[in-house]
């Protein structure tokens, strides 16, 4: 069922959206080569309880979940593309890391990632983590009452494509709301004009997320962790928006 959510339902989620923000930039501005996945983890699970905020990953447990989660933030390093499961991990210089950070506050649910690499960069990961934050802005700026879903998966992938990428499309965005996952579910590539038609009130998470040799993917024996299939590494950007009469609003939108 696709929900539509009132205008002060909107502005009732701005403080989910802000949190989630919140706890990526401190997150991400801990993660450092020689810092541990798990420290990581514990940062975002010390903003959660201090914030009085509800983890949505604790938890979960899906059914392509190996257990319950068991942690409050996603890291996924190098070749890791979603889901990754915090473990004893110390940090290199040159790792790719994403992390994927969702938390309910006031009863409402946002859902938000980014990339970054630690250390020193290379040029072609860099172009992967532009490319998929590309991705999200066109995806974002095709969002808005009147076009179809179609219009924003169309969007994300023309990106990738450009770029020489292939789209893997069993995992993309989906609804927001009293839950982290919802529907319409929102696929990273597609066909303009296509689907289910954009209107004011409606709150999804756009993620693209695109490996670098690849489109598939299999299951670390963590249960959890996705990884690209040929090693190649993986970037993974998000936000929760919220369709408006003015437009897409960035719930998550950091600072
Ligand atoms: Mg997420």
């Amino acid at each position: 069922m696709i929900e539509l959510h009132t205008p002060a339902e909107i502005d009732e989620m701005r403080a989910a959206g802000k949190f989630v923000a919140r706890v990526l930039q401190e997150t991400a501005a801990a993660s450092a080569v020689g810092v541990n996945l798990l420290t990581i983890d514990k940062i975002a699970r010390d903003l959660t309880k201090s914030a009085g905020a509800l983890s949505t990953y604790v938890d979960y447990h899906p059914s392509f979940g190996g257990s319950p989660f068991g942690h409050y933030i996603c890291t996924s390093v190098n070749d890791a593309a979603l889901h990754g499961l915090p473990h004893d991990y110390v940090l290199r210089d040159g790792d790719m890391l994403s992390l994927d950070f969702a938390a309910s506050v006031d009863g409402w649910v946002a859902d938000s990632a980014l990339t970054l690499i630690v250390g020193t960069p290379r040029e072609e990961d860099l172009r992967l983590i532009d490319t998929a934050e590309r991705a999200l802005e066109a995806g974002i700026e095709a969002a808005h009452s009147g076009s179809r879903m179609g219009d924003v998966s169309a969007a994300i992938g023309s990106v990738a494509r450009a770029d020489g990428l292939t789209v893997n499309l069993e995992f993309g965005g989906h609804g927001v709301g009293r839950t982290m996952h919802g529907d319409p579910h929102v696929p990273n590539d597609g066909r303009a004009h296509r689907g289910w038609p954009l209107r004011s009130g409606l709150v999804f998470a756009i993620e693209p997320w695109f490996m670098l040799g690849t489109d598939r993917i299999y299951t670390d024996i963590d249960g959890w962790t996705l990884r690209s299939q040929d090693g190649s590494r993986a970037a993974h950007v998000e936000h929760t928006i919220a369709i408006t009469p003015d437009g897409p609003l960035v719930l998550t939108a950091r600072s």
